[in-house]
């Protein structure tokens, strides 16, 4: 019976993606869940190496893709999710399309929307599971993030005893989920040389996960990320198993770090810009290392790995260069302000807020960001999307004159009018994700980009 299913499902990603509706990455899938809801699990159940997860409000996609290319490194044919169809309906996708793939693939990795993981959890039993963060992102989509926590917490209690859990030493919450699992590792970073002067206005998950105390912090690092500890029950951040112990951030075009794993260390060079991205290629060491891949490998890997559509890829557009950063919620919009504010020249942004169900329709968040550290250094702010005007007005009240905010509500005039702004430096793009999807289409329309889809396939 699982055949036919298979067939038609397939069958409705080939026709939808020759439709161009969105790459045809769920569709497939969401046909066959909705015709047998434990397909999942049956269609993995071939995998010899077994399934790694890889979850997180922020920095799964790139993540996600420095571990398969670690994966791929070390001569295994990882089946992904490399589109970024994060829900279960992506994952059965991936799987569906795998189906007839020879050599039959060995093990897949799959980036796996945090809402959504429990669920894919269950089905899929992985071998691996990273659990990266925790912000605050789309509250009307995901309720209380604490009710996340707690079914990350049910989650992880009943995995099964051969699982290697990989929990972030530096989110506390997060950390607090391994506690008194066996053979649990965590990550971290231990250089401090980047810490914020303070936590930020947009820090979430500052209380203890044991006792609701408010944590102390030696360091504050990414967000609601850093050194911390209770002074009430002396729960602390774990020394972490991989760590980060020297990152070098080279403005906005990448950054060097050396990660140490207990067989030795990871050192290179990447194109990814910010220390949020210094987390993302700690944690995809980590993922590799749970696998068994030794460092050389990663490293060789890491180096080579570009950037994800919408994670800092830099893209020429009519002579100009581009640099999209996807910011879709005060955590990730933070480190986007903090990356650009590397560039020392005078900066050209154009920011692009939707409200529409991916983006979450609540566009308050905004009011969180910390966009004031722009304040002189940018010479102009061109803003699009549905929300136009309210990213506008939250700019008014940062301080920014009306000399350098321009409002244009349609994306590609938008896009026209911002790469149009004099000077020498990058445009920096920071979209919301459909927003992101909008500009997207428009640059690849101009031939600057590949389509999404064929993306690191
Ligand atoms: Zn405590």
């Amino acid at each position: 019976m699982l055949d036919a299913r298979v067939g038609l499902a397939r069958t409705a990603g080939r026709l939808s993606r020759r439709l161009g509706r969105g790459g045809g990455t769920s569709l497939p899938g969401k046909l066959l869940l909705r015709l047998q809801p434990d397909a999942l699990g049956r269609l993995a159940a071939g995998l010899e190496d077994g399934v790694g997860l890889i979850s997180a409000t922020n920095g799964k996609t790139t993540t996600a893709r420095l571990a398969v290319a670690a994966l791929r490194a070390d001569g295994r044919s990882p089946i992904a999710n490399t589109a970024g169809a994060n829900l279960s309906s992506g994952v059965a996708t991936a799987l569906l399309d795998a189906a007839s793939t020879r050599p039959t693939p060995r093990t897949a990795l799959f980036e796996v929307d945090e809402a959504a993981l429990p669920e894919v959890v269950r089905q899929l039993a992985p071998r691996v599971l990273v659990l990266m963060n925790l912000f605050r992102d789309q509250l009307d989509r995901y309720g209380e993030l604490d009710r996340l926590v707690e079914e990350w917490r049910e989650m992880v209690a009943a995995l099964p005893a051969d699982c290697v859990l990989v929990v972030n030493a530096d989110d506390p919450s997060v950390a607090s989920l391994a506690e008194g699992r066996a053979g649990a590792m965590t990550f971290g970073v231990d250089d401090t040389s980047m810490a914020l002067p303070s936590l930020p206005h947009a820090a979430d998950a500052t209380r203890c996960p044991r006792c609701a105390e408010r944590l102390d912090y030696t360091a504050v690092l990414v967000g609601h990320m850093g050194h911390w500890s209770c002074p009430a029950c002396g729960l602390e951040r774990p020394q972490p198993t991989i760590r980060a112990t020297e990152v070098v951030l080279d403005g906005a075009a990448g950054l060097s770090l050396t990660v140490e794993v207990p067989t030795g260390a990871v050192r290179a060079r990447v194109a990814l810009p910010g220390l949020h991205n210094a987390y993302n290629v700690t944690a995809a060491t980590a993922a590799a290392t749970a696998f068994g891949i030794d460092p050389t490998t990663i490293a060789e890997a890491v180096r080579s790995t570009d950037a994800a559509f919408g994670r800092a890829e830099s893209i020429a557009v009519d002579g100009r260069e581009v640099v999209v950063l996807l910011a879709k919620n005060p955590a990730g919009a933070n480190e986007t302000v903090r990356t650009v504010l590397l560039d020392p020249r005078p900066l050209h942004l154009l920011v692009a807020l939707n409200d529409r169900t991916a983006d979450g329709h609540d566009v308050s968040w905004i009011w969180d960001v910390d966009y004031e550290p722009l304040l002189g250094r940018v010479a102009s702010v061109t803003v699009t999307g549905d929300r136009a005007y309210d990213m506008a007005l939250r700019l008014r009240y940062g301080g920014f004159s009306d000399s350098v905010v321009h409002v244009e509500p349609e994306p590609e005039r938008a896009l026209d009018a911002a790469l149009a702004s004099p000077g020498d430096g990058p445009l920096y793009v920071l979209p919301t994700y459909t927003a992101m999807l909008a500009i997207r289409e428009i640059i690849v329309g101009r031939g600057a980009a590949a389509a999404f889809w064929r993306d690191g396939r």
